[in-house]
């Protein structure tokens, strides 16, 4: 069944809303300093290439992402983070050392998604609307690690030593 729709209307439509399926790309760059050792990671695209601030000319990669992709899969993250706080708050005091420490490393991941999504947002003009509830990563064709015991999700664009492989 085809619609006839009218030009006004198409123009419309392709300014409204995105698609719920229509991926938005863009590029997340990694950056590692041969000389310091130190690994990043910016949504900044640079052709001449840039220098650390120890000299050294920085190697870069370029990783093609789906940004709605990488954000709905970083705002499943806080929600599981989120999960986790409120339910290690109902605990027992004897756990309270260890999930002291937890929180702190909670939080830190916390930060992460929250800078990832910033970075993310940086990346296009478009308001980043998540993939609908039912999306799913897997068979979307998104790689990602599960870590545990947070059980959250790394997508293969975040994951520095895929790009930079440790050298011993
Ligand atoms: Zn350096």
């Amino acid at each position: 069944m085809s619609k006839v729709i009218n030009l006004a209307q198409w123009k419309q439509q392709k300014e409204s809303k995105q698609n719920a399926d229509d991926p938005v790309f863009g590029f997340l760059i990694w950056l590692h300093c041969p000389t310091c050792q130190t690994i990043e990671y910016t949504e900044v695209r640079i052709q001449s290439g840039r220098v650390h601030k120890c000299g050294t000319l920085v190697e870069e990669v370029e990783v093609p992402i789906d940004i709605r992709a990488e954000y709905t899969i970083s705002q499943k993250n806080l929600m599981i983070l989120e999960k986790a706080f409120a339910e290690n708050s109902g605990l027992k005091s004897k756990f309270k050392k260890l999930l002291g420490e937890n929180k702190l490393i909670g939080e830190q991941l916390k930060k992460n998604e929250m800078e990832y999504q910033h970075r993310l947002a940086l990346m296009t003009l478009k308001k980043i609307d998540p993939y609908p509830e039912d999306w799913d990563a897997k068979k979307n064709g998104i790689e990602f690690v599960t870590v545990q015991p947070s059980g959250i999700m790394i997508t293969a664009a975040r994951q520095a030593d895929k790009y930079f492989p440790k050298k011993k």
